[in-house]
């Protein structure tokens, strides 16, 4: 089973505001550089009020709330691969695969860091 399917089935929902809320998962907005769009430590996500202003379009994947989607859906991955895969191979392919499965995403997340890195 892969992460994505584990954690849909635990907390019975697609939507990463809620799977964060069911997951004890705090999540707030800050303003930092745009050396990260996001960042996460246990219980608690970050994200970067920065990247969001960057939004190019009104509506989809890149629209403020897409893209507030896409950070949010890459910091869970990376604590629900902490807590639920063993070893230390908690790779960025591993979260980007979170991320394209639990949003059925048209593109490789990576796409996304594109925009943020200019
Ligand atoms: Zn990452």
């Amino acid at each position: 089973m892969s992460l994505a399917e584990r954690a849909i089935e635990e907390f019975g929902t697609r939507d990463v505001h809620e799977m964060a809320r069911r997951a004890g998962v705090r999540i707030v907005f800050e303003r930092w550089p745009l050396v990260s769009v996001g960042e996460c430590e246990t219980g608690l996500i970050r994200v970067n009020q920065t990247a969001l202003e960057r939004a190019s379009e009104d509506a989809g994947w890149f629209s403020r709330e897409g893209l507030e989607r896409l950070i949010i859906a890459h910091e869970l991955g990376h604590l629900l691969a902490a807590k639920w895969v063993e070893g230390e191979d908690h790779s960025e392919a591993l979260v980007h695969d979170f991320v394209r499965e639990l949003l059925d995403l048209p593109f490789a997340p990576t796409e996304c860091e594109r925009l943020w890195k200019r």
